[in-house]
């Protein structure tokens, strides 16, 4: 099959500001020197632009994890051109396709299922969407919001006044206009596009699945660092309409931090969140799946077929009679119902059958290593 034309425009612009990046930013530093203030302008910059594509773009307008106060909205469309990665409108709607169609190597825009340069960038530089590039259909609810209307409008007008403004606003501030140009500025500009580029490639290559393996996306903690959050990206597939990405507390996610914080503060509400049932779920049947295939190639292993099938249902129906209760604890703290003897009775058991379903999940997670161990031996 041909190949679609190249964009030149693309091509030329991606190779020339990463050029220009590492060649004069360190002949810079070199002859000139950057002090603590450049880099953290360059940090705050890196941040701005980086959390207005997972906060903003991403979060909030791809997939309406929760709503934000129409000023909080301003803000992540300038961020976003700031970033330079195309308009709210334009990359939701290519992310959108990308879920629904995920690693299928015509529709998904950047499959990774293509190789990894394809979708780092190489989607970017031919022109493989044709006439469907100003196809918004899948977007409807976004035409209707005003200030991503508006700054499709003006893309590349606010592109150039953030991209020139605030990097000479911060170098006037410093006193050194062109070295904050190439810190802030350029620097800032390559970096935040291949890291977020590195979501549709590394997170779709390298790292774990414990939550579906029906598609490429990978949990990868070490990429979050560069993401701000969005390396659990297995997480993400399965629950895109969650606004966390990172669930549990100590996973390094800013990006849901930011958004809890701005709910704290009134300017974002109606986080979306998935029950742990249907988390616990997801990563139980992944486990059983993996182990059920590993089995299937052994002689003789129907008895431990049974007795995985046997705990998994276990496991489910303890969770189930756990998340149950723990709905009813919130109703009654919520309307404040029952007596206080009531409560605490109600509570006590509410405990047992967290532990019950906590123990039945270590006897499960210790059968299948076994089974998976025995499996390779
Ligand atoms: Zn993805
Ligand atoms: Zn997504």
């Amino acid at each position: 099959m041909k190949k679609p034309p190249i964009i030149w425009t693309n091509v030329l612009f991606f190779s020339l500001t990463f050029l220009a990046a590492v060649i004069l930013v360190p002949w810079y530093g070199i002859t000139h020197g950057f002090s603590s203030a450049h880099w953290i302008a360059f940090v705050a910059c890196m941040f701005y632009a980086g959390m207005s594509i997972t906060a903003g773009y991403h979060r909030l307008w791809a997939h309406k994890t929760y709503d934000a106060h129409p000023a909080i909205e301003a803000f992540f469309a300038l961020g976003g051109a700031f970033a330079l990665q195309n308009s709210a409108l334009h990359w939701s709607s290519d992310h959108r396709i990308h879920h629904g169609q995920v690693d299928d190597p015509v529709k998904d825009p950047y499959a990774a299922t293509n190789g990894f340069w394809y979708s780092h960038i190489g989607w970017m530089l031919r022109d493989y969407q044709g006439d469907s590039y100003s196809d918004y259909s899948n977007c409807r609810d976004l035409q209707r919001n005003k200030v991503v209307m508006w700054q499709h409008r003006h893309y590349m007008k606010l592109v150039l006044a953030t991209n020139i403004g605030i990097p000479l606003a911060l170098g006037l501030m410093v006193g050194d206009v062109f070295g904050m140009l190439l810190l802030a500025g350029l620097l800032r500009l390559v970096l935040s596009q291949h890291f977020t580029f590195f979501i549709n490639s590394v997170a779709h290559i390298w790292g774990s699945r414990p939550y579906t393996e029906k598609n490429t996306a990978r949990d990868n903690g070490f990429l979050a660092l560069f993401t701000y959050g969005e390396g659990y990206h297995n997480f993400h597939h399965i629950f895109a309409s969650d606004y966390r990405n990172g669930i549990r507390w100590f996973h390094y996610d800013p990006t849901k931090w930011l958004i809890r914080s701005l709910a704290a503060l009134g300017l974002a509400r109606k986080l979306k969140r998935t029950p742990v049932e249907r988390i616990e779920k997801a990563k139980a049947e992944t486990l059983m799946n993996k182990t059920q295939i590993r089995l299937a190639k052994l002689p003789l292993a129907q008895d431990k077929l049974t007795l995985l099938q046997q705990e998994y249902d276990l496991l489910l129906k303890k969770l189930q009679h756990f998340c149950a209760l723990k709905k009813q604890v919130l109703e009654v703290k919520k309307n404040n119902m029952l007596q206080q003897c009531e409560k605490s009775a109600l509570i006590t058991q509410y405990h047992e059958l967290e532990a019950a379903w906590e123990s039945q999940k270590q006897a499960w997670l210790a059968l299948n290593a076994r089974l998976l161990k025995a499996s390779f031996s």
